[in-house]
């Protein structure tokens, strides 16, 4: 588990500017949703701390540590996408194993953590289906536990519920939820769905045009929208 720290993170891309020297701490343990309308820079500042874009200016912390010019491997942060990719060939157990194909574990280990995650999200029964037999909510489960398997310090959502209906993606609100207050792990989550962000945040940060316009918990933006 980490703290995330952005002091002044900037970024560029030709002569447009996304992001403009955005500051803010994420606690360690903190559940931080970042909402604003599509184009405001919520994907660039997450794709920045995973380490999938380089960063043009400022400084990036996780922990102690100054990130900026190191690889995503090394960060050991875990980034879930709205397209996850879970693989049709393989079930569900190796494809929540595969999060760990180039780690040095023992096969007994990497067995435990797969079972391991494999419970904390309701898959246990599921381990030799196929994702073809699986529902949306569950594919979706699948690809959350390949990235918790690598036990990483910080999970990175990037709108997860877009692509499912209303009545999945309010399970999903409450399991990703759950699984937070199970891991305590600190999570930062993109979306552009506000019940998402009053409902799952500890801090929401609103952005508008690449930089933070409020930042507080949902009852301090509920009060003072
Ligand atoms: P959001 O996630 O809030 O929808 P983004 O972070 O994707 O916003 O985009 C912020 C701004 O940066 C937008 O103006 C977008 O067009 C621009 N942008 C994002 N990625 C690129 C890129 N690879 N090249 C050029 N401009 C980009
Ligand atoms: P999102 O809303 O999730 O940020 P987008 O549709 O804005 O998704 O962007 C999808 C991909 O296209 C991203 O990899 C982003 O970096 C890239 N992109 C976004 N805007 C631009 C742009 N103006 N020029 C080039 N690439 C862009």
């Amino acid at each position: 588990m980490a703290s995330i720290e952005l002091e002044g993170l900037v970024k560029r891309y030709g002569l447009t500017t996304a992001v403009h020297g955005i500051d803010l701490t994420i606690k360690d343990g903190e559940f931080v949703v970042f909402v604003g309308p599509s184009g405001c820079g919520k994907s660039t500042t997450l794709r920045m701390i995973a380490g999938l874009e380089d960063i043009s200016g400022g400084v990036l912390r996780i922990g102690d540590d100054v990130v900026n010019q190191r690889e995503p491997k090394q960060r050991n942060i875990a980034m879930v996408f709205q397209n996850y990719a879970i693989y049709p060939h393989m079930t569900v157990g190796q494809n929540i194993g595969f999060g760990l194909y180039t780690s040095k574990l023992s096969k007994a280990e990497k067995r435990t953590r797969i079972l391991e995650a494999a419970e904390v999200l309701g898959l246990e029964d599921l381990l030799e289906r196929r994702p073809a037999a699986l529902s949306g909510g569950q594919r979706q489960r699948v690809a959350i536990g390949r990235a918790m398997v690598r036990d990483p310090v910080a999970f990175l959502f990037d709108e997860p519920l877009s692509n499912l209906d209303a009545q999945l993606r309010s399970a999903m609100r409450i399991e990703i939820k759950r699984l937070h207050q199970r891991l305590g792990t600190t999570i930062v989550y993109v979306t552009h769905d506000q019940i998402e962000a009053m409902t799952m945040a500890d801090r929401i940060v609103v952005m508008r045009d690449g930089r933070i316009l409020q930042v507080g918990s949902p009852t301090e933006l509920y009060e003072n929208p």
